[in-house]
């Protein structure tokens, strides 16, 4: 079989269950294709095949006794920010290089459990710190759709997987757009659930309240299959809330769009810098979704121009704080020669982290010194509280509200946009994590340069089901998420 990459989840599921193909096959086709297509893209840093294939044969070997999950023998990628025993997990930086974790990611652990095959790791910003994946140390990842673009970050290899037909969907991290951006930029679908949904234990640290994991994929409905997985309470991580996790397949159809009231923000339409193919082609989207019987509400979000200082105050804190633990001597990489204690610290860290995160290690530092700390970090969190109850006003009247997810389409690769530039093109994807609420991307179109575009939908707490299941009946009536870039239509 030559397309199998072309099968939604829900088709590889029942293509195995029918012993149409083995979990073998289907490995073995995936790693084909990426040994061909993967040179061009560059979506990943380590490609696993004999752990998959031996994953493959033990899940062809449960397929036949029947002893199964939904999702037994479809391969994934994890993005380089989930630990993985064994195997090298690098956050896309040097100072990690040599690191192999002596434990899973509880994302890891249950994908295993959940009988996925793991093909490999992907590429992601250092940290999962940036918006274009441009600022890993192995170098930057293309974006299916042009190959001279980035497909947006940090998560950026799991959206380029995905979008090539390099892995059938992809595990990515969200602190601020990191699920949402890449999977606008590429054309796919991706989900940052609410904060506490998903464990974040053994994914490798950012800044703690916010960070988020989540599935990238092509649709709704793969994406529902891979939150079933990894969605619930670990006792591992104090911040996941134990609370019951909905079946997100079964609810797929369950919020009617007839009568949904979609909250527009008047304020995220006039947002300087908001390209107008972007623009133009997220108001056609909310325009389908009147016509499928949705009520479309004009809404105020008044701290819309504060998303962008607050989240850069509170992200690089929690950062500095998160990162002073690569030091050098416990593990990661260490300077040679070092003269002394205080040099291989210095070095070891000069060394190690790319300028990015110098840069944010730097901000936050400085906001938490004890001069500082209450003209930034204490204001930044104030305003934090007062971005939340902005979005809660909002849902006493609408039941989700609808933004672009990126004011632009992806950059070149090497534009090399200001920091400043580059964290304003985060302004429509900060604010949700500041406040802890789950939103999704749905692509829903393409600009002018066939580079696709995306519609964010963000919803109140725990509204993953009513997010996945409204753009799951948006895709029954569009088809813009099953469009393939060139790349991914060419053949191993
Ligand atoms: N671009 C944002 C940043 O650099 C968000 C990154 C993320 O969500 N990990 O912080």
């Amino acid at each position: 079989m030559t397309d199998l990459h072309r099968l939604s989840i829900r088709e590889l599921a029942e293509g195995l269950s029918q012993a149409k193909f083995s979990s073998r096959e289907l490995t073995e086709h995936y790693l084909k294709r990426i040994a061909k297509i993967d040179p061009l893209v560059k979506s990943y840093v380590t490609i696993t095949p004999e752990q998959a294939l031996a994953e493959a044969d033990a899940a062809d070997a449960a397929l036949k006794a029947g002893n199964v999950t939904a999702l037994t023998g479809i391969p994934l990628a994890h993005k380089d920010i989930f630990c993985t025993k064994g195997i090298k997990t690098t956050a896309g930086s040097k100072i990690l290089d040599n690191f192999i974790s002596p434990y899973d990611a509880t994302v890891v652990e249950k994908t295993k459990a959940a009988g996925l095959v793991t093909l490999g790791k992907v590429n992601m910003d250092e940290f999962a710190m940036g918006s274009t994946s441009e600022s890993s140390y192995v170098g930057a990842t293309s974006n299916p759709w042009a190959l001279d673009h980035v497909p947006g970050g940090s998560s950026g290899g799991s959206a380029a997987a995905v979008a090539a037909d390099l892995a059938p969907f992809a595990t990515g991290t969200d602190t601020g757009g990191s699920i949402r951006q890449p999977a606008s930029f590429c054309g796919l679908t991706g989900l940052k659930p609410t904060y506490g949904r998903v464990s974040r234990f053994g994914i490798i640290a950012y800044a703690s309240s916010l960070d988020q994991a989540g599935p990238m994929a092509r649709s709704a409905e793969d994406c529902a299959y891979l939150m079933n997985v990894i969605a619930g309470h670990d006792a591992k991580d104090s911040t996941s809330v134990k609370k019951e996790v909905d079946d997100y397949v079964a609810n797929l159809n369950n919020t009617s769009v007839k009568g949904l009231r979609i909250g527009i923000p008047k304020q995220y339409f006039n947002v300087a810098g908001l390209d107008a193919d972007v623009k133009t082609r997220v108001e056609e989207s909310l325009k389908k979704l009147e016509e499928m019987g949705a009520t479309l509400v004009e809404i105020d979000l008044n701290m819309t121009e504060a998303y962008v200082p607050t989240y850069y105050l509170i992200a690089p804190a929690e950062a500095s704080s998160n990162l002073s633990r690569y030091d050098g001597v416990r593990y990661g990489y260490r300077c040679e020669n070092p003269a002394d204690l205080m040099d291989l610290y210095k070095r070891s860290r000069s060394e190690g982290f790319g300028p990015e995160v110098q840069r944010r290690i730097l901000i936050g530092t400085y906001a938490l010194s004890a001069g500082y700390y209450d003209a930034y970090y204490v204001k930044a969190q104030k305003v934090r509280r007062l971005i939340q109850q902005d979005f809660l006003k909002a849902f006493e009247n609408v039941d989700v509200i609808a933004a672009p997810s990126a004011p632009t389409t992806a950059y070149k690769i090497g534009a090399n946009l200001s920091p400043t530039e580059m964290y304003l093109g985060d302004i429509y994807t900060l604010a949700v994590n500041l406040a802890g609420l789950p939103a999704i991307n749905a692509p829903v179109g393409f600009d002018k340069d066939s580079l696709p575009i995306g519609l964010q939908l963000i919803g109140n707490y725990w509204s993953e089901s009513q997010l996945l299941s409204i753009v799951h009946q948006y895709q029954q009536n569009t088809d813009f998420h099953t469009q393939r870039a060139a790349i991914a239509e060419e053949n191993a």
